[in-house]
């Protein structure tokens, strides 16, 4: 049981521990509660507690939004972790990650009426929020202009100089939803914002320190405190940090100050517990693949729908090779009629997001793997269910 939890359809009860019958496995979002256990076991630790006068003010003494200390906690982190290097860096703290999409497609943009606006592009499939987000707040700065393959030739060619030959990339590593470690696939001049969300233990093995000029990291995926809503980049150009802060200053006046509040005592728990029993990273990447190969188990044995391939590989994290555990399984419908993937699913009673939204084919879905233990037992009954039923079809 989870007490105080917020139940789903599949759930009822104070502690969601009543089984609805027959009910659909939700597969959808990328709700990170696969580490709900482990802050339950870290409850004491992890706890923060503050009174009515604190913290009112929009700034701190030194007139910044942003917490000095809980910066050099995530310096720290990240030195940890060996994940990014930080040191170098500037850093920019956000309401989510996801209010810094915009906030650094603004940042490496030419200014309004100078050259033309910068083509903003990905790779299929990408995570669709860089699309809906440029187009939602298009300006005269910039313009989604799709995929990376319908411009991989121009940009090498380009000869402009500033402006980043007119294009920023986002480069979504580990991917979402396919999980793939990924590198800019634009050269030359064309700008690059690394969307390292899942560039943690959990998720994949950390090969070496990204050292990108422009990161984005979020809190929602490592520690799973989606619901604080708190992000950062690391952005290496003094100019584009300055542009992107600003932005956030306009826009919100910067991530909440009780967030950046809780965050301190996370972090702080994160880094007391590294290589430790309590480690936080050999927690997650425990459930991720175990789920994994829980997964893959199943599917294994059907010959309507398959899973991208992963491989183990060396993580310097933890020193050794390890089992792959990605945050998302990407399903791809074999059969000729199940051109539908998502539809096919949920036929099959399991909830998942159609590739569609990433530009790959409809014959694509994402299914999620970061939700809940109870969710992913739902999940792998339905899926279970489904390749059962193979052997009555013809
Ligand atoms: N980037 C990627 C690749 C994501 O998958 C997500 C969340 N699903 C985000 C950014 C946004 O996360 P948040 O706003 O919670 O930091």
């Amino acid at each position: 049981g989870r007490p105080g939890c917020e139940c789903n359809a599949c759930f009822a009860g104070p502690d969601c521990s009543i089984r609805t019958p027959n009910c659909t496995a939700d597969a959808d979002s990328g709700n990170p509660l696969f580490l709900e256990p482990y802050w339950r076991r870290h409850a004491v630790a992890s706890a923060v507690v503050f009174s009515g006068w604190h913290r009112m003010s929009y700034t701190t003494t030194d007139g910044k939004f942003q917490s000095v200390e809980l910066e050099r906690q995530i310096r720290r982190l990240h030195g940890a972790v060996g994940n990014a290097v930080a040191d170098d860096k500037h850093l920019v703290f956000a309401a989510g990650s996801l209010q810094l999409i915009n906030a650094l497609v603004y940042a490496l943009s030419p200014d309004a009426d100078a050259s033309p606006p910068a083509r903003v592009v990905a790779t299929v499939p990408y995570y669709p929020v860089y699309r809906i987000q440029t187009q939602m707040f298009d300006g005269r700065e910039y313009r989604w202009s799709g995929s990376t393959s319908l411009w991989a030739n121009a940009s090498r060619n380009s000869t402009t100089d500033g402006d980043h030959g007119g294009f920023v990339e986002f480069v979504t590593s580990p991917n979402n939803p396919d999980g793939q470690l990924c590198k800019a696939v634009l050269g030359g001049s064309a700008a690059a914002i690394f969307d390292h969300a899942y560039y943690w233990p959990h998720f994949t093995h950390i090969p070496a320190p990204s050292d990108e000029d422009v990161m984005m990291f979020t809190m929602s995926k490592p520690s799973g405190h989606a619901g604080s809503r708190f992000g950062w980049a690391l952005i290496r150009d003094e100019n584009v940090a300055k542009k992107a802060y600003s932005y956030l200053q306009d826009n919100t006046m910067g991530a909440s100050r009780d967030t950046q509040l809780r965050m301190l005592g996370v972090v702080k728990v994160m880094l007391a517990n590294l290589h430790g029993e309590g480690d936080i990273f050999a927690f997650g990447h425990d459930v991720m693949r175990t789920r994994w190969r829980r997964l893959n188990a199943a599917v294994s044995r059907s010959r309507r729908i398959s899973l991208q391939k992963m491989a183990p590989e060396y993580c310097t994290y933890f020193n050794r090779i390890r089992e792959p555990s990605p945050a998302y399984a990407w399903v791809k419908c074999e059969r000729e009629e199940d051109e539908d993937c998502q539809e096919a699913l949920l036929k099959a009673k399991i909830i998942t997001r159609t590739g569609v939204g990433n530009e790959a084919s409809s014959r694509y879905t994402r299914i999620s793997l970061l939700k809940s233990n109870d969710d992913f037992d739902v999940l792998m009954e339905r899926v279970t269910d489904l390749v059962n039923a193979e052997k009555f079809d013809a």
